[in-house]
């Protein structure tokens, strides 16, 4: 069997086992209704895994856009007498728009404050629903129809089983291709720090708003379901205890991914159900006890499996083919290489200044097309400050930076990656679970436009083959082509530097800034990243250079900086840095 058809056996194994789980005789009522809450758990759970899981945000308030949902169907059937069908449009209409307003300005929020943020508004929400006069009060709204296809009502837990768990295969469908897609690359990426996403072109605020979004709709889609399978809203099913056990479904299950949802609705609703039969028969009075065990085993979770235990069933399933790569997709579009000899960049006078500190002192320089320039000094010389002035990263305190002419200084990272500078981290920047691959194809995201919907509705295979071919290729070009399908984090270090290369290379930058991209490596790995380098020179890049081995700059480079305490002391040719007695009194304390 190949390994492709081998990795699909389990999904259609699991299709087929829900497709059949209510038609098989004996099975008792009961379960189906359990099987059909999980059904509805299962849509926020799966949000949260794109949400909280992926995109690393935290949110607390899920169930208020379930709440959104159902109680936007309720009203539009009860008071406007639309059919439950009709009101899909509205219900995730009206969820998706207050979750774009409420995501503006919560899911910038950063650290905690975000899931503060979703606390506080799922608490306000929860009271809205409960004072509205119009939506019944704490009372809610009853009498809701139930679906019903050609005239038959679907009222048995064993009729509406279909249409949620059908709901639940489309957006388990759905987001899998949103997550391996650019756009959840880019998603993906922010787990990397949003410094090394806006770095490639990433719109890392919007990112984060898509998948808001995205949560919230799916929210929203159980909500609407919901308040025709329970055919009555209130507000309780809506409040923050009901958003702390998506959470809790969401971490359980596994938080990066989307089947782990799943799973984690399962557990969660069988085990609310259990123990709320079991428990108070132990304690001997009534209550809701079940939610200490849930405390319990969120903290058990996070303590012991950070990943939740779909890892855990995974190990046991076929492992996933490895992305097949197109060789012959066609190559994306190449920038024209600057006038060699032109000047690129040019700085003049850049000054950062951290409080009291000064990092980068009036430094001037000038980079012409295809050089390779070396920018030297101490620890804490202030080298990396001043790429990350150069690639938006910083704002500079004073000065300007003119790339072919215009001025770049005070622009965004993401617009100075669109004029083509491409940078690699001192500190590596890679996602660690994240396939080389992957990563280095977030190095290519400005190079092609799939958006959100495209991809999940995989309209964006030809343009996808084309990026990863690019990776694939960029990755044969630094030697890394044995590694593709392997986690990034899985690397050396030297490797992992070498990867964020093949990243910048993606990008088809003319101006690449490299920030000791030796360090780590041994010696016959630096030979070929030298080799690299003069291949790449030749090719026509111009590259900015930061290293500490001085044999590798004074043999690579056309033309060195060097800087001492944030001021620069010297520049000129390497053979003239290498007797200049100001840097080597700098550098060797004046010993002669
Ligand atoms: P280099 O890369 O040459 O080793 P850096 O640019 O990393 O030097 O640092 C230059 C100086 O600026 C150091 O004294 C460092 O401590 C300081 N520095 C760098 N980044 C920050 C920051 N974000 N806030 C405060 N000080 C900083
Ligand atoms: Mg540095």
């Amino acid at each position: 069997m190949s390994a492709r058809l081998k990795s699909w056996l389990p999904r259609v194994v699991a299709i087929l086992a829900i497709a059949i789980f209510p038609l098989i005789p004996g099975v008792p009522e009961f379960w189906v209704t359990l099987a059909g809450y999980i059904g509805l758990s299962s849509l926020v759970a799966i949000g949260l895994v794109l949400l909280t899981g992926v995109g690393g945000m935290t949110s607390f308030g899920q169930a208020a856009f379930v709440g959104f949902g159902a109680y936007t169907s309720a009203v539009l059937t009860t008071k406007f007498g639309l059919s439950p069908w009709a009101t899909l449009p509205f219900a995730l209409l009206s969820t998706g728009l207050m979750a774009l307003l409420i995501g503006v300005v919560t899911a910038k929020l950063s650290g905690h404050y975000l899931p503060l943020g979703t606390i506080a508004w799922g608490i306000s929400f929860f009271y809205m629903f409960g004072n509205i006069e119009a939506l019944g009060r704490y009372d809610g709204i009853s009498g809701l129809p139930a679906f019903s296809i050609g005239g038959t009502s679907l009222i048995s837990a064993r009729a509406v089983f279909y249409p949620i768990w059908i709901s639940v295969l489309i957006a388990v469908v759905l987001s899998e291709n949103l997550l391996d897609s650019r756009m959840g690359r880019a998603v993906r990426a922010l787990r990397g720090g949003s410094v090394a996403a806006e770095s490639f072109g990433v719109d890392t605020a919007r990112a984060k708003l898509v998948i808001f979004v995205y949560a919230a709709l799916l929210a929203g889609l159980a909500g609407w379901l919901y308040a025709h399978v329970q055919r009555s809203v209130s507000p309780s099913p809506f409040g923050i205890n009901a958003g702390i056990e998506y959470l809790l479904m969401a971490v359980l299950g596994g938080s990066g991914y989307v089947v782990g949802g799943v799973l984690g609705a399962t557990i969660v609703t069988v085990l609310k159900d259990q123990l709320q039969n079991i428990l108070p028969k132990l304690i001997g009075t009534g209550g809701n006890f079940e939610s200490i065990v849930f405390g319990i085993l969120m903290v058990a979770v996070l303590q012991l499996a950070r990943q939740g235990l779909w890892p855990f069933i995974l190990a046991l399933l076929p492992r996933p083919a490895d992305k097949t790569i197109n060789a012959s997709a066609p190559a994306l579009s190449h920038r024209q290489a600057p006038d060699r000899g032109a000047p690129l960049l040019s700085v003049d006078k850049a000054r950062k200044e951290f409080g009291g500190l000064v990092a980068v002192n009036d430094v001037s320089f000038t980079v012409k097309g295809g050089e390779i320039v070396g920018l030297i000094g101490p620890n804490g010389a202030g080298k990396s400050t001043l790429f990350n002035l150069l690639t938006g990263v910083l704002g500079a305190t004073s000065g300007e930076v003119r790339y072919r002419g215009e001025r770049i200084d005070g622009m965004p990272a993401r617009d100075i990656a669109k004029q083509g500078i491409a940078r690699t981290f001192q500190h590596v920047k890679l996602v660690a679970s994240m396939s080389v691959l992957e990563n280095v194809a977030i190095g290519a995201h400005l190079r092609t436009r799939p958006g959100v919907v495209s991809s999940m509705l995989r309209l964006d295979r030809g343009e996808e083959a084309r990026m990863l071919a690019e990776a694939a290729r960029q990755l044969q070009r630094v030697g890394l082509g044995e590694h593709l399908h392997k986690p990034a984090g899985s690397l050396a270090l030297g490797q992992q530097r070498i990867a964020e290369i093949a990243r910048a290379l993606c990008l088809d930058p003319a101006l690449l800034l490299l920030d000791e991209p030796a360090a780590g490596l041994r010696f016959n790995e630096k030979q070929q990243l030298a080799g690299l380098l003069s291949r790449l020179r030749a090719d026509g890049m111009t590259i900015l250079l930061v290293e500490h081995d001085m044999d590798f700059v004074m043999r690579l480079t056309d033309h060195i900086v060097v800087l001492v305490f944030g001021t620069k002391i010297a520049e000129g040719t390497p053979a003239a840095i290498a007797t200049n007695p100001q840097v080597l009194e700098a550098y060797l304390g004046g010993v002669e």
